[in-house]
């Protein structure tokens, strides 16, 4: 495109004044960068003429027009639709022509008798350039109107500053509501998407408004006006005011997914959980009318991706999912439907099948499939993925019930250890109802005080010494007994009562070493060490939360340890770095709990000042026998000790396994082999009988303390 200055600008002057036309003249004669070319015209209509003529880039109109003025020219040409540039040249003592000429669409005006040259070249200059913009803006617009027509889309503009949104009317229309007006009003939209999928909505926009996105997005249910739940696919992003961090407004679209054609995950090109279902449904109606057809739907979820995600950022985890896409696709049949459900989470179709064993081969084959490395960008990555599988069976069953029970499945898979496939039962219907009572009965337990605290003791291999406690929970059920803290953790993790539970737990520790340290004075003062939950450690407060209790129990920091895990410490790297530089600076010791079974990434070691490597359980197990075994705790130990770090092995049960890590200078151990957990009553029993804490003799009885 040439520029301004290398064009010959042609002018219009609408004059009927000869004189003045003589004067517009000689001041265009001393224009400095621009060519121009003048014609010019003396009468309103043949000024309207020429004007519809467009042969001119700029025009100027005279006030005085005989009987009529350049106003009433101006007015016409604008209500004719034509956007040119035009400047009214106005008299002196005509301020208030000067502001109707603006109000009426002129681009700027000039006062006669006060022209200067410079004047009139910048005010030509201003009034191209201006209209130039202005026909670029509508251009954009109109296309935009076009794009947005055409695609069927509705359109949304939340300002979050004045909490109004607007909703265009195909927006309205998508859930029935065309003909009426929204209330300019979030709840109008927050309020129709269906229970189910308001979490992850929220999740999706939290996430994008933290801008841990680039956009928003979002594939979920939405009321429509005939009381039936619409599939719908959202899109959006957000200003954010100066400060980056403040969001100013959101805009963005919605797609009506039933009228849609392309239902695909723009990420990955797979179908979405829409078209998926949209093809479940279809199958299903097939095999209404054929008996013997099987088939089997499989729910997959990556294992781990979250804290690869986290860790590597999200450019390398988009590429790790549509690395995991192109695999899975891949290791499929031409005819599998295989679609990407949102996150980490894939479905799968196997059509027309021979029986369960060959649903159960297909995951084991994927599984294989995705437990290859992946290399990204100079990363080495290694995923796997927990499989749910849910079969077809004589009933007539609905799509989204089969989906649903292959993610129960898939649950399941998880809470077996992950990395596996585990086929749908339907006792597994149970499940949610048996988290449930397992949520209501927790409530109760905190109310009741049923939980107890065991106590096992960590023995230094240097000085036989116990150096320190660790306080295990226990649950002492009305009904059931005692439940394991294997069991229950994470039902309560994934409640929020972790953390009116962890809570107690550092309460009731605290106050029971501050009564052992008065009570057993002829042995020095014992340490505690508490397991902290993952969601008590990404509390911003729990530096505070723990020198209230140290404060109120009398008990000092030198004595409290908190046990927490690689993962822990992986998933939320930026806040557990200042959250643990507190709790040092309060003289709390920290310690790696069951060290080798997470993230596997020795980095974080250096990273993060901590004190103690806990070497987990399945390590020391088969330990003496297992040479690849005692090859990886031989260099914990060292990597513990060249970290300046004390090295504890968990779960030593043999006299043997005790040998091997005195021999390789492992600090502490902790096991059945010296003590099962206690309860405080037989802790005490036995730290007062045995009258001091010295293991007797470690080579041949190790039995530290026994009830
Ligand atoms: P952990 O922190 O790794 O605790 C050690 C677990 O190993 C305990 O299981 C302990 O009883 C068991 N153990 C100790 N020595 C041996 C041994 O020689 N052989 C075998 N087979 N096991 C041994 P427990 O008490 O069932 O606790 C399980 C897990 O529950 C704990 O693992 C910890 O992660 C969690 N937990 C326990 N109490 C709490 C708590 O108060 N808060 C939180 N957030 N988690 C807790
Ligand atoms: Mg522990
Ligand atoms: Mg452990």
């Amino acid at each position: 495109m040439r520029h301004l200055d290398q064009l010959q600008i042609k002018i219009l002057l609408v004059e009927d004044d000869e004189d003045d036309f003589f004067l517009f003249e000689d001041l265009l004669d001393d224009f400095q960068s621009i060519q121009f070319g003048l014609d010019w015209v003396d009468t309103y209509d043949k000024g309207l003429d020429a004007v519809q003529k467009r042969q001119h880039d700029v025009y100027v109109f005279d006030f005085r027009l005989g009987s009529r003025t350049g106003l009433d020219l101006l007015e016409e040409v604008v209500s004719l639709g034509y956007r040119i540039p035009i400047i009214l040249l106005t008299g002196q003592e005509d301020r208030e022509t000067d502001l109707a000429a603006m109000d009426a669409g002129a681009t700027d005006y000039l006062v006669k008798g006060m022209i200067t040259s410079a004047l009139l070249e910048r005010s030509i200059r201003y009034a191209i350039n201006h209209t130039r913009a202005l026909v670029a803006l509508q251009e954009r617009e109109s296309q935009y109107d076009l794009v947005a027509q055409a695609s069927n889309d509705g359109l949304w503009d939340w300002n979050l500053q004045t909490h109004q949104v607007y909703y265009s009317p195909r927006w309205a229309a998508i859930i029935g509501q065309g003909g009426q007006a929204l209330q300019p009003e979030i709840q109008e939209w927050f309020e129709r998407i269906h229970p189910e999928d308001k979490d992850r909505f929220k999740t999706d926009l939290r996430r994008h408004l933290r801008r841990e996105t680039s956009a928003f997005e979002c594939q979920y249910r939405i009321l429509h006006q005939d009381q039936t739940y619409r599939w719908v696919s959202s899109r959006g992003m957000a200003v954010f005011g100066p400060d980056q961090r403040s969001v100013l407004r959101m805009a963005g679209s919605q797609t009506d997914l039933t009228h849609h054609i392309a239902l695909y995950d723009h990420l990955t090109g797979l179908p979405s959980r829409a078209l998926f279902l949209d093809q479940l449904r279809r199958t299903l109606t097939r095999v209404n009318r054929q008996t013997n057809y099987l088939f089997a739907v499989l729910f997959l979820d990556c294992d781990r991706f979250k804290v690869i995600n986290d860790s590597l950022g999200h450019g390398i985890g988009d590429q790790l999912l549509i690395g995991v896409a192109q695999r899975l696709t891949a290791a499929l049949r031409p005819g599998d439907v295989i679609a990407r459900l949102g996150g980490d989470e894939f479905a799968i179709l196997l059509e027309n099948i021979a029986g369960p064993d060959q649903a159960e081969h297909v995951a084991s084959r994927l599984n294989r499939e995705l437990e290859k490395a992946f290399e990204l960008q100079g990363h080495t990555v290694y995923i796997s993925a927990s499989i749910g599988i849910a079969l077809n069976s004589e009933h007539s069953l609905q799509a989204e019930n089969l989906l649903r029970d292959a993610d129960n499945a898939m649950y399941r898979a998880k809470a077996l250890g992950k990395s596996r496939y585990v086929v749908f039962e339907s006792s597994m219907h149970d499940r949610v109802q048996a988290l449930l009572r397992v949520e209501t009965d927790l409530r109760a337990a905190i109310a009741n005080q049923e939980f107890q605290l065991y106590y096992q003791p960590i023995v230094s291999l240097a000085t036989h010494e116990i150096v320190s406690l660790e306080a295990l929970i226990r649950w002492q059920h009305p009904e059931r007994g005692l439940v394991s803290p294997l069991e229950f953790i994470p039902v309560a993790e994934e409640t929020g009562l972790i953390l009116a539970i962890g809570q107690w737990v550092l309460e009731e520790a605290c106050q029971q070493l501050w009564q052992w340290h008065q009570t057993l004075t002829e042995i020095p003062p014992l340490s505690i060490s508490v397991n902290l939950s993952r969601k008590q450690f990404s509390q911003a407060s729990l530096g505070q939360q723990i020198q209230s209790i140290l404060s109120e129990t009398g008990v000092s920091a030198r004595h409290l340890k908190l046990e927490i895990t690689e993962t822990m410490i992986m998933e939320n790297e930026v806040m557990v770095a200042e959250l643990i530089s507190q709790l040092r600076a309060l003289g709390l010791q920290l310690q790696i709990d069951d060290f080798g079974t997470g993230y596997s990434s020795l980095s974080f070691l250096h990273n993060f000042p901590l004190d103690t490597l806990k070497i987990d359980r399945s390590f020391i197990e088969g330990l003496v026998t297992d040479t690849e075994k005692s090859e990886i705790v031989r260099t914990m130990i060292t990597l513990a000790h060249n970290l300046g770090m004390t090295a504890i092995a968990e779960g030593v049960e043999t006299q043997s396994q005790l040998q091997w890590l005195q021999q390789h200078h492992c600090d502490c151990v902790q096991g059945y082999l010296l003590s099962k957990p206690l309860s405080a009553d037989q802790m005490q029993r036995a730290l007062t009988q045995s009258g001091k804490v010295f293991v007797q003799s470690l080579e041949t009885s190790a039995v530290v303390v026994s009830a």
